[in-house]
């Protein structure tokens, strides 16, 4: 299998329904819901024993490196049935044993399968951030608009896995002789981590990085987020990347979406500086990013959010997780 570089497989979304339906989810909340349709997650092979795992109805993106002794899971998705199935595709590829799972950041659609892969023997990976936030932070996603969570939501919160090692700036894990590198950066919840296998010149670059799409900056900083886009593509500058929301991307995608950012910024502070606030100023800079960014999914859900929180980043109102104590 590791002659064809590039494996592309669809799991049939009747397979997963069929495979949920004894086991009551608590529905997504609403800022995480993905689409409908289609099918819930499709393998890609960027690189040589790396598969990444593009996300239709699953959360997140997630993937798996194989190394020579171990596999590594990069994050797990939205809910236990694609964990699962992703557990399934891992065993068609390799029997070695899934040694680690990494959580690229404590956000629901990223670490909600934690556990299908801790019972078969996983360590769980994260910074130390991510731990402080992953059975606290996430309850916010059901607190939008006021409501309240319910008993359910609650419980599925404070059964999340906690990573069993956390780290502060750098780890590097071995896979055998094939070394993988987890690096802490800042932007988007000021607990992210990127994952980088050099041998395949592969990135999983987590919710630091997004393809096309308009993010989540629920949790962003974005003066740190665009300086953190520039490290990474000075430091890969042919790297092949697997976002954390769409397909898998390349360097220019990578500083599309840099520029989408930056553009954000500026539009929202021209707007700040000409008096506008409120409504006014988000349908003002919704007008000027619309022709370059308005194709991209998210547009019209997320891009009055993305406008408004940004608004209160820069005038130093926003609330973000807090970093926890040493
Ligand atoms: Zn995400």
């Amino acid at each position: 299998m590791l002659r064809h570089f590039i494996t592309s497989l669809v799991l049939a979304a009747a397979t997963l329904v069929a495979q949920s339906a004894p086991q009551a989810q608590t529905p997504a909340p609403a800022e995480q819901q993905p689409p409908a349709q289609g099918p819930a997650f499709v393998l890609k092979q960027p690189g040589r024993g790396v598969y990444a795992a593009i996300s239709g109805r699953a959360g997140g993106n997630t993937g798996f490196i194989i190394g020579d002794d171990a596999v590594l899971v990069v994050d797990t998705f939205i809910s236990q049935p694609p964990a699962r199935d992703l557990l399934a595709e891992i065993r068609k590829v390799t029997n070695l044993p899934i040694k680690y799972v990494v959580n690229t950041h404590y956000h629901l659609d990223h670490v909600a399968g934690n556990a299908i892969f801790t019972a078969v023997g996983a360590t769980v990976i994260a910074h130390r951030n991510e731990r402080a936030w992953v059975r606290t932070e996430n309850l916010k996603f059901y607190q939008q608009n006021g409501a309240t969570p319910t008993p359910e939501q609650r419980a599925t919160v404070d059964a999340l896995v906690e990573p069993n090692i956390t780290y502060d700036h750098a780890l590097e894990i071995n896979l055998g002789g094939r070394p993988v590198r987890v690096v802490y950066l800042p932007g988007h919840t000021g607990g992210d981590s990127v994952v980088y296998i050099p041998d395949a010149n592969v990135v999983f670059t987590g919710d630091l990085g997004w393809n096309q799409r308009i993010p989540n900056l629920i949790d962003a900083t974005t003066s740190a987020w665009v300086e953190t886009l520039d490290r990474i593509v000075a430091a890969h500058p042919n790297a092949t990347f697997v976002p954390g929301h769409g397909d898998i991307a390349t360097t220019a995608d990578l500083k599309a979406f840099r520029d989408y950012l930056s553009d954000l910024r500026s539009a929202v502070q021209k707007a700040q500086a000409a008096g506008q606030s409120g409504d006014a100023l988000t349908q003002a800079v919704l007008a000027q990013l619309k022709p370059k960014y308005g194709a991209w999914p998210g547009f019209e859900r997320l891009g009055p959010l993305n406008i408004q929180q940004t608004a209160a980043e820069l005038q130093g109102t926003k609330k973000v997780p807090q970093p926890a104590a040493e």
